[in-house]
């Protein structure tokens, strides 16, 4: 008798677990440790998405007690692109955002928000941008073979874009608009609208996945927006909007 009795509150108890989170959230902080991302002389890259991420997961974590917030990192360390997709495939996670600072080549960057979806890029800009993100690969051990020869750097390696299914494309375009909007109203960004190209970290999840480029490291001005708490506040604040937006209406 007791043995049933442990046996019932023991799943019970699961049960009620299951039901206070029925939704897992991965929030994917880019680059971190060896690996500082973009920089500039006002900060890198991987400080930045690292804050942002923590301040977003802290406000969904506060206000919606049926999410369970699950970060790739939550301190500066190195996490292989291929582990920060498993981590949400594991999980058997509902969403995957993933943060970044943008760069460009340029002396002076120009500025504005972008949120890309997983695709064959339309544009030149695009493809830069996800070459920029997938060469982080090449700091890891094999990654050759980890990857299964992409180069990260050579645009015929993007082909593999091109015929891509993805299932959860409505999905992933539905939250990056629904992200850009809130940039534009929640923070007052430069809006540079939503974009695909061939990320492999989007690649490799299994559920609706975005990859939200906060602004240009390489514009001054950004630069010091994106390192003060002001900054990183209205950024948090406008994915967070963005997220609750997004799953009342899958609800
Ligand atoms: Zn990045």
């Amino acid at each position: 008798m007791q043995t049933i009795k442990r046996y019932f509150s023991t799943l019970l108890l699961s049960l009620c677990c299951l039901a206070a989170f029925p939704y897992t959230l991965v929030i994917d902080a880019g680059h971190g440790g060896k690996d500082p991302g973009a920089q500039s002389k006002t900060g890198k890259e991987k400080n930045i998405n690292l804050a942002v991420a923590l301040a977003f997961g802290k406000l969904v974590e506060q206000n919606c007690k049926d999410v369970k917030v699950v970060y790739t990192r939550k301190t500066d360390v190195f996490v292989e692109l291929n582990e920060r997709a498993a981590i949400a495939n594991r999980a058997k996670a509902d969403l995957f955002i993933s943060i970044h600072t943008n760069s460009t080549a340029a002396k002076v960057g120009p500025r504005g928000t972008e949120t890309y979806t997983l695709g064959m890029h339309r544009a030149a800009d695009n493809l830069a941008v996800a070459k920029r993100e997938n060469s982080v690969i090449t700091l890891e051990n094999d990654y050759e073979e980890k990857y299964e020869g992409f180069d990260p750097n050579s645009s015929e390696s993007y082909i593999i874009f091109e015929l891509m299914q993805d299932k959860n494309m409505e999905s992933s375009v539905k939250l990056a608009g629904l992200v850009q909007k809130q940039f534009r109203s929640t923070a007052g960004r430069v809006d540079k609208g939503v974009h695909q190209a061939g990320f492999l970290v989007l690649r490799a999840t299994s559920m609706p996945s975005i990859l939200i480029e906060l602004g240009y490291i390489n514009n001054p001005s950004e630069a010091a927006y994106l390192t003060s708490t002001a900054g990183v506040n209205a950024l948090a604040k406008s994915i967070y909007n963005a997220f609750v937006a997004y799953k009342k209406g899958k609800s």
